[in-house]
């Protein structure tokens, strides 16, 4: 029997990667796309060692052609689009480019896969930002009120995808993901900076580690389970979207404190609060009800905020000591 061919939009980043990782162990033949491959490093791809089992391809999320050729190419039964400005916080710095591409990729897809008349089943990436402040625990029916550019663009392609899923009865759907973590997470993003920040104390490169808003919760999840989930969602008989989430929100503080005691060390003396660091608008409470991932997709998280920051402590050390020796 032929293999089931994926295609990953934005195969090169954190999510890209750990799916390619799921579906190459399921026996899919694998497909990627970057903006430029001869440019990119793929890094995540080769820390996970299967960068020579995926075929990679450049295109552009906003040059309708460019994603007409991958598709075409390609002939994928399932399409992953995960590509895009994918920062809240320079969201609110670089807005054109991120409502551009969370916006315009998924249309340019859905598009391309209704023009060439493609059974294809589509999952895009949507985001928890889109609740904006959560006064009760969001799950898929709780409406949109999104605080940042990021947000309305993730807001904006999420009814993107459900009119077209309508209109033209498209396999299309969008997972309503809380914020995943994982090493291959760039340092951009706070966690990865709270716990490189941790270790460089602890190894007496630095002494004061300079953070945002400390009193804002989230619901933090382990990526590499949060992939499956997407997969299970195209594997559903019917196109819907899921809330993805582990159900358990704890303060960034919380985070930090957890952290901070790995390395043996009292963030009070080191942390410093600076408010030039906070968003012009930001959610202060975020957490997710996976009640129907449980029930239809049969997926729940397993892995918890004090076992993330256990993974991601130890995978920095680990990091650090492979470059010393
Ligand atoms: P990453 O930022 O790691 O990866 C996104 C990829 O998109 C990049 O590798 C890059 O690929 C491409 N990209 C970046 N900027 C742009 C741009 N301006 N225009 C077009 N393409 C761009 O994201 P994650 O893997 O963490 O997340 C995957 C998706 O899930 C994203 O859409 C994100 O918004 C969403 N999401 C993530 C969550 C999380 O906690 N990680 C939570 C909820 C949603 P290249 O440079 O190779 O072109």
């Amino acid at each position: 029997m032929a293999k089931k061919k994926a295609l990953i939009f934005g195969i090169s980043g954190q999510d890209g990667a750990y799916l390619s990782q799921h579906l190459l162990a399921q026996g899919y033949e694998v497909h990627g796309t970057s903006r430029d491959k001869e440019l990119t490093s793929f890094a995540n791809l080769r820390r996970l060692g299967i960068i020579e089992q995926v075929g990679l391809h450049s295109a552009s999320l906003t040059d309708f052609r460019s994603i007409l050729q991958v598709i075409s190419d390609v002939g994928p039964s399932e399409i992953y689009n995960l590509a895009g400005q994918s920062s809240v916080g320079l969201s609110f710095g670089q807005p054109v480019e991120t409502l551009d591409s969370t916006i315009f990729g998924p249309l340019n897809i859905l598009e391309c896969m209704r023009l060439l008349k493609l059974d294809t089943k589509l999952y895009n990436a949507c985001s928890s930002e889109c609740f904006g402040n959560t006064k009760d625990i969001a799950d898929e029916t709780t409406p949109f009120e999104p605080r940042s550019p990021y947000g309305v663009g993730k807001a904006t392609a999420f009814w993107t995808v459900a009119n077209y899923r309508e209109a033209y009865g498209q396999f299309a759907c969008s997972g309503i993901l809380f914020n995943h973590e994982s090493p291959l997470r760039p340092r951009r993003f706070v966690t990865q900076k709270i716990v490189s920040g941790a270790a460089d104390i602890a190894d007496r490169k630095i002494d004061r580690l300079v953070l945002g808003n400390l009193a804002v919760a989230r619901d933090f999840g382990w990526a590499p389970e949060y992939v499956e989930a997407m997969a299970l969602m195209l594997r559903n008989d019917e196109p819907k979207d899921f809330v993805i989430a582990t159900g358990e929100t704890n303060t960034l503080e919380t985070f930090v404190r957890e952290v901070f005691s790995y390395f043996s060390l009292d963030w009070r003396k080191h942390v410093e609060v600076d408010p030039a660091l906070r968003r012009p608008t930001d959610i202060d409470w975020s957490a997710g009800n996976p009640r129907r991932a449980k029930r239809e997709l049969g997926w729940s998280a397993k892995v918890r905020m004090k076992d993330i920051v256990l993974r991601l402590a130890e995978a920095e050390v680990k990091r650090r000591h492979a470059v010393d020796v």
